[in-house]
């Protein structure tokens, strides 16, 4: 039988790679399972990072997220590139297995397995991620200042990131494939009544259009028409949602109607005993980089309470 680990924790994004950090130095001796062709989480797709703090010059993503986890390594997190593919959370032992099919076994379950974006799906999109396409407003807007924008989306997100842009931007044009919003009538009535936000209804991004290496315009197709038009912009911003992984523990966590595990907030306590999540996965209000760091650190401290009490 193979060892009983303390803490096995799922996922290398901030909040991953704060819990490790934190197990770590409690002596707990975490292992940490990042994924197999994505390490380091959502940080690592993007350049610039402005708003975390300790770093008053700004710090690459991936720098960032290298140093979160060397600093985790420091203190004796063992971290393995490899992904969980299945579970079974509901004993006082938890087995996890790797996608190489070795079982592990654990006291708790610290579950940091982010959300992804959704995308348009266009060539270049990725490509040009930190390039003038973006997918959080919060994180990106400053550097969108003076710029023409373009929106894609035209539920609550779209709409209030829309208007959050228009402080930094020129203008924002959003861009929805149908004919009416779906954001709240508040969240509307403000929109329709700013005069930096035009609206392209009935519209889609039909491409992204890249010159050295950077964003320099899209082509918009009418969804009746399919006539199409240029727009000569820098900045993109795709607010059409995104989606909690959270897959593995459809049927063992309470998740909400939306997919993001429920927690007892403002613990990290999920509905099984000795399980833990922090995070996007958890997090469908802020969804900073901080905030996931956060919420990793109170995970470990649940964790390293949730073992002490067991004794
Ligand atoms: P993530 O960073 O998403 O990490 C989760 C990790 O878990 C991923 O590597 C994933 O592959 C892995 N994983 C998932 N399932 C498994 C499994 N079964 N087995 C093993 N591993 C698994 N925030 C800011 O504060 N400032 C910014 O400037 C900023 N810019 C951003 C730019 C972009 C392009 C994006 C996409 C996001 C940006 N954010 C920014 C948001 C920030 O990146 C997220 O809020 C933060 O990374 C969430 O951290 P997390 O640890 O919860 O999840």
């Amino acid at each position: 039988m193979s060892e009983i680990h303390e803490v096995v924790i799922i996922g290398s994004g901030p909040a991953g790679y704060t819990a490790a950090l934190y197990a770590a130095r409690a002596q707990l001796k975490p292992l940490l399972f990042g994924s197999s062709i994505f390490v380091g989480g959502s940080l690592t797709t993007t350049t610039e990072v402005e708003n975390f703090p300790g770093f008053p010059e700004g710090v690459d993503g991936p720098v960032l997220m290298d140093n979160m986890r060397a600093q985790a390594e420091k203190f004796g997190a063992e971290m393995i590139d490899d992904d969980i593919v299945s579970v079974d959370l509901t004993g006082d032992i938890k087995l996890l297995t790797d996608a190489e099919g070795a079982v592990h076994r654990a006291r708790t379950v610290i579950i940091a397995t982010g959300s992804g974006y959704r995308k348009l799906g266009l060539p270049g999109e990725n490509e040009l991620s930190g390039r003038g396409v973006s997918w959080c407003a919060t994180c990106d807007g400053f550097f969108f200042r003076g710029r023409d924008i373009v929106v894609v989306g035209g539920g609550d997100t779209a709409i209030e990131e829309a208007t959050f842009l228009t402080r930094f931007a020129k203008s924002v044009t959003v861009v929805h494939r149908r004919s009416t919003l779906r954001a709240s009538k508040v969240m509307q009535d403000r929109a329709f009544t700013d005069d930096k936000i035009p609206f392209a209804f009935d519209s889609e991004i039909a491409e992204i259009q890249e010159t050295n290496g950077m964003l320099s315009g899209v082509v918009l197709r009418d969804a009746f028409t399919g006539a199409t038009r240029d727009l000569d912009i820098t900045r993109l911003f795709i607010a059409i949602g995104h989606d909690p992984r959270t897959e593995l523990f459809t049927g063992q966590l309470d998740l909400d109607a939306e997919g993001h595990i429920e927690v007892a907030a403002p613990s990290t306590r999920t509905s099984l005993p000795g399980v833990f999540a922090a995070g996007d996965v958890v997090d469908h209000t802020y969804r900073q980089a901080i905030t996931a760091a956060g919420t990793g650190a109170a995970a470990a401290l649940d964790a390293e309470r949730y073992l002490s009490a067991r004794g």
